[in-house]
C-alpha cells in the first residue's frame, strides 16, 4: 500500500494499492476486451456518458475539491476551479464526439477514395501531481470520445482525486474496463506501461528526464507518444504595458498553484524604462499573498507538493545568489516558525537583476520563484526568451500591434499569450516545441491524435 499525505501538515489522507507489472498486464488485457464494445458504441451515447459525468462532477465539486486540496496542497478555491476544468474538458469532448468524420474523394482513375478515422485501441497515460484532475481530463476526454479505452497511472502522491473522478464516470454508465486506473510508482507501473507491447499510445506529462526515459523504453514497441514535458515560460513586459495589469499577471501567473504549473511564468523580462516600478508593484502584490493550509479560509498559496520538491527549488535560488547571478528581493527562505513549519511551505520569492543564464532561469523551477531581468530592445527580450531548451508558453504584454506581430511570430513556443498568461481553454491545442514535448492536448487536434486514418479505394 502507498500512503498519501497532506503536504500542508503531513497528515494521512488515504492509501492506494502499490500496483505491479501484473496489474498493468491485467488492466491492458481487460481494456482490449472492452475495446470493441466501446468503439462500437454510438458516438452520441459516448457523448451522453461524458456529459452526464461532467454534470455529476459539478454537483459533487465541493467534496472533490476538498480531496484535491488535502492530497495536493493547493488552496480550495484553485481546487474548485480545477474540478470545474475537468468537467469542462469532458463537456467539450462530449460536444464534438458526434462530429467525427473521415474524408472522401473521387477520381476516374482510382474510383471512390475514402478515409475512415478509427480509434487506436488501448491508450495509456501517466500523469503528475501538480494538476491531477485537469490533466486527467486532458487525457481521458479525447481518448474516450474517440472510442478508445484507457489505462491511466496517476501520480503516487496525488492519486485519490483521479480515483474519485473515474468513479463519477462509472456512475454515469462508463464500463469500468473502458477506463482503468493502476496506482503505484512510476518505476513499476509507469515503466510497465511504457514497455507494454499491446498499448497503442502513451501520453505522458512530467519532467523532461522522466519523459525521455519513458520514450526510450517505449521506442521498440512503436506506440504513439504524446509528451508534455514542462516549460520555462517567459513573460515580456514592454514599456507601454499597463503596469498594474502586468504586475498582477506576473503574480498570478507565477504563484498560482504555488508555482507548480508547466506554464507558470518562470522568467520575466521587463523593459528597462519601466523595470523599477514594475518590480515594486510585483513585490507589493506578492507580499499580500496569504500562505497556509489550502483548506483554511483566505489562503492564496499552499505548500510546495513535497519537501523534496521544495529542497530543489530552494537549491536553485541559493545557487543563483551564491553565483552572484541575482538577488532575492522577497522570500527565498524555508519557514521554520508557526504552522508553516509543519508543511513543505516556501514563500512567494522575487529575484531581481537575474542573469538569464542563472540556475533559476535555466532550469524549470517548479515552485514560487519569480526571477526578473531588464531588457533594452524587444528583439533582445525575444532572444532571451528563446534561449532555453523549453518551448511551452510565452507572453508579451503590450498594445503595440507591430510588437505583437513580431513576438507572436518569433517566440519559440507552443502557445503565445498577449496581455495574459496561463489560460488554457479546452477548445485549442496545448503543447510545446523543443524539449517541452511532442504532440498536443486539447481541441480537435488531441482527438485526431487518438484516431488512425484508414484509406479505402473502391473501384466501382
Ligand atoms: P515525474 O516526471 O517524475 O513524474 C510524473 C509522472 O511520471 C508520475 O506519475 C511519476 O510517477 C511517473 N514516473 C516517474 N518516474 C517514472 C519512470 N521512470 N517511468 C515512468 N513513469 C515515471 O515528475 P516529478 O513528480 O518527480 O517532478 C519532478 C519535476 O518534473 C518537477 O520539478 C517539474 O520540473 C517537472 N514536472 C513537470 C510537470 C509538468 O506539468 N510539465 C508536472 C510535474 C513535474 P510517481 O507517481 O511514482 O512519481
Amino acid at each position: 500500500m502507498l500512503e498519501v499525505h497532506n503536504p500542508a501538515d503531513g497528515s494521512l489522507v488515504g492509501h492506494v494499492h502499490a500496483g505491479t507489472e501484473d496489474d498493468v498486464n491485467d488492466a491492458v488485457r481487460t481494456s482490449w476486451e472492452a475495446f470493441s464494445l466501446w468503439s462500437d458504441t454510438d458516438p452520441l451515447d459516448r457523448s451522453r456518458i461524458l456529459f452526464s459525468a461532467a454534470r455529476l462532477v459539478r454537483e459533487d465539486k465541493k467534496e472533490l475539491s476538498l480531496l484535491l486540496t488535502r492530497e495536493q496542497g493547493k488552496p480550495l478555491r484553485e481546487s474548485v476551479n480545477e474540478i470545474a476544468g475537468f468537467a469542462r474538458v469532458l463537456e467539450y469532448y462530449a460536444s464534438i464526439t458526434g462530429t467525427l468524420q473521415g474524408d472522401y474523394g473521387y477520381s476516374k482513375n482510382y474510383g471512390h477514395m475514402m478515409v475512415m478515422r478509427q480509434p487506436l485501441g488501448v491508450c495509456a497515460a501517466i500523469i503528475p501531481w501538480n494538476m491531477p484532475a485537469l490533466i486527467m481530463g486532458w487525457k481521458t476526454g479525447p481518448v474516450l470520445a474517440a472510442g478508445n479505452t484507457m489505462v491511466l497511472k496517476p501520480s503516487a502522491t496525488a492519486p485519490l482525486t483521479c480515483i474519485a473522478l473515474a468513479e463519477h464516470l462509472y456512475r454515469t454508465g462508463l464500463p469500468k474496463q473502458v477506463l482503468q486506473l493502476v496506482t503505484g510508482s512510476g518505476r513499476v507501473v509507469g515503466q510497465a506501461l511504457a514497455r507494454h507491447n499491446n498499448i497503442r499510445s502513451l501520453s505522458f506529462t512530467g519532467a523532461v528526464s522522466t519523459g525521455t526515459g519513458v520514450a526510450e523504453i517505449a521506442a521498440p514497441t512503436l506506440k504513439k507518444l504524446i509528451l508534455e514535458l514542462g516549460g520555462s515560460d517567459a513573460m515580456i513586459v514592454c514599456k507601454d504595458a499597463d503596469p498594474y495589469a502586468a504586475a498582477k499577471g506576473a503574480v498570478s501567473g507565477r504563484f498560482f498553484n504555488c508555482g507548480q504549473t508547466c506554464t507558470s511564468i518562470k522568467r520575466v523580462f521587463v523593459d528597462s524604462t519601466v523595470y523599477e516600478p514594475f518590480v515594486q508593484k510585483v513585490r507589493e502584490l506578492a507580499e499580500t499573498l496569504s500562505i497556509g493550509n489550502g483548506l483554511s479560509d483566505g489562503v492564496d498559496m499552499g505548500p510546495v507538493h513535497t519537501s523534496g520538491q521544495r529542497k530543489d527549488v530552494h537549491f536553485l535560488v541559493q545557487e543563483t545568489v551564491n553565483n552572484d547571478q541575482g538577488k532575492v528581493l522577497s522570500g527565498g527562505y524555508i519557514p521554520d516558525t508557526g504552522s508553516l513549519k509543519e508543511g513543505s511551505f516556501y514563500p512567494p520569492t522575487i529575484m531581481t537583476g537575474v542573469d538569464p543564464d542563472a540556475p533559476v532561469m535555466r532550469e524549470e523551477v517548479f515552485g514560487p520563484v519569480l526571477p526578473v531581468s531588464a531588457f533594452d530592445t524587444v528583439a533582445d527580450a525575444i532572444d532571451m526568451a528563446n534561449a532555453t531548451r523549453f518551448g511551452l508558453g510565452a507572453s508579451i504584454w503590450t498594445h503595440d500591434m507591430r510588437t505583437i506581430s513580431q513576438a507572436t511570430s518569433e517566440l519559440d513556443a507552443g502557445i503565445v499569450w498577449v496581455n495574459q498568461h496561463l489560460r488554457i481553454p479546452p477548445e485549442v491545442p496545448f503543447g510545446g516545441v523543443k524539449s517541452s514535448g511532442l504532440g498536443r492536448e486539447n481541441g480537435r487536434y488531441a482527438l485526431l491524435q487518438y484516431l488512425e486514418e484508414k484509406t479505402i479505394l473502391i473501384n466501382p
